[in-house]
């Protein structure tokens, strides 16, 4: 039986290298730095969870897509936003708070989870 190595990579996706790497280039042109600290809801300012967020970026750029993969298209630059690697390492990690910051967005029809996070401060 003839054994074929399964590609790590498919040729779909291969295909739409050029057309991402555009992307890439037109958000950190239109963006030029992270956004991070510009998606902070204005009342989070006043309120204790501000002193949890990394406020420093790092010099790595990052074209994040907040709605997920599957539910966008990637590869246009409308649906991308430019963020430094330690940013994007915390909206991965912190998904409740980063859907307040609209750097989630959840499939359509989806039911978006409680925060846990949020109940951890008082925002009161
Ligand atoms: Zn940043």
């Amino acid at each position: 039986m003839r054994r074929t190595r399964i590609k790590p990579i498919s040729d779909k996706k291969r295909a739409e290298f050029p057309a991402r790497a555009e992307c890439r280039r037109i958000v950190i042109e239109r963006d030029k730095v992270c956004q991070f600290l510009l998606h902070v809801p204005e009342e989070w300012w006043a309120r204790p969870i501000i002193s949890a967020l990394p406020v420093e970026c790092t010099a790595s750029q990052e074209v994040h897509e907040p709605a997920r993969r599957a539910n966008c298209d990637y590869l246009d630059p409308s649906e991308c936003v430019l963020l430094c690697g330690r940013h994007h390492a915390w909206v991965g990690a912190n998904i409740d708070l980063a859907r307040e910051m609209g750097l989630y967005v959840d499939a359509v029809g989806r039911t978006p989870s409680k925060s846990r996070l949020l109940t951890d401060f008082d925002l009161s």
